[in-house]
């Protein structure tokens, strides 16, 4: 390959890159553009920014970027998460630089909100120094929000157990029906007087007379937390200090 053809192939490659992560390399120095471009062949998106070749950062004024936290699964990654400001819509989720878990080495805390982006470029011979990733899940995570499937009301069973009915209730009478508890399952031929929460929190009287040892009434209450990490002290709090059962666990608990 001639040594031309290589410098132009690999300078295609590089804005190729660029364009993957909608950050454009515009001149390799000088002053930043003074207003924001029309932007296009960015994937159908606009780019977040621009950046120079020597650093500078000019950010996308329609586009609002949140450093947060993946819930795609437990592993509670850092991310960031790119908003068109007009629709509040989620274009697209990506590493954040500050979380350790997304970039080696990561940005200080106190690294201003300009060394992110400047992350994506090749000012200064970053090179990948402090670009983040997520896995492709985590890249996919916001279609949860948009999946027209998503549960949006509480559900309530108004079949068989299995039979997979279920119908919409509000959370008024979710809150009604888990506090004060009845017959709620009539409908379905079962007359079965379930408990309530104001029923349950006892904390005089043991669950089981003969069987002082398992505690009060109470802790007939059962938590088994299913996936809220990072959220997990809120249930926690209720179940053992506000409730006072002491039965909570984890799904990996034991
Ligand atoms: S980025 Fe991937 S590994 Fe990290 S929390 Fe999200 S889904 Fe899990």
């Amino acid at each position: 390959m001639q040594r031309r053809e290589f410098l132009r192939l690999t300078s295609f490659a590089i804005g190729s890159a660029a364009f993957v992560i909608g950050i454009q390399p515009t001149k390799l120095a000088g002053a930043p553009p003074s207003s924001f471009p029309a932007h296009e062949g960015f994937g159908g998106q606009p780019p977040e920014a621009l950046l120079d070749g020597i650093g500078n950062v000019q950010v996308n004024p329609e586009i609002v970027m949140r450093h947060s936290v993946c819930m795609g699964c437990y592993s509670s990654c850092g991310n960031r998460v790119k908003i068109d400001k007009k629709s509040g819509r989620i274009l697209r989720v990506m590493g954040n630089p500050y979380s350790p878990k997304c970039a080696e080495p990561t940005l200080k805390y106190e690294a201003p909100l300009t060394a992110a982006y400047q992350a994506f470029g090749l000012a200064g011979n970053l090179g990948h120094t402090h670009r983040a990733t997520v896995c492709a899940r985590g890249n996919a995570s916001f279609q949860a929000v948009y999946d027209t499937r998503r549960i949006l009301t509480p559900l309530k069973r108004v079949g068989q157990r299995g039979e997979g009915k279920w119908k919409p209730i509000t959370w008024e009478q979710l809150i009604t029906e888990t506090v004060e508890g009845g017959e709620l399952f009539k409908a379905t031929g079962d007359s079965t007087y379930i408990e309530g929460f104001r029923q349950v929190r006892n904390l005089k009287d043991p669950i089981h007379p003969d069987s002082p040892e398992l505690g009060p009434k109470a802790n007939g209450l059962v938590w088994n937390d299913g996936g809220s990490y990072g959220r997990v002290n809120f249930p926690m709090r209720f179940v053992l200090n506000s409730f006072g059962s002491i039965n909570f666990y984890g799904h990996t608990g034991t």
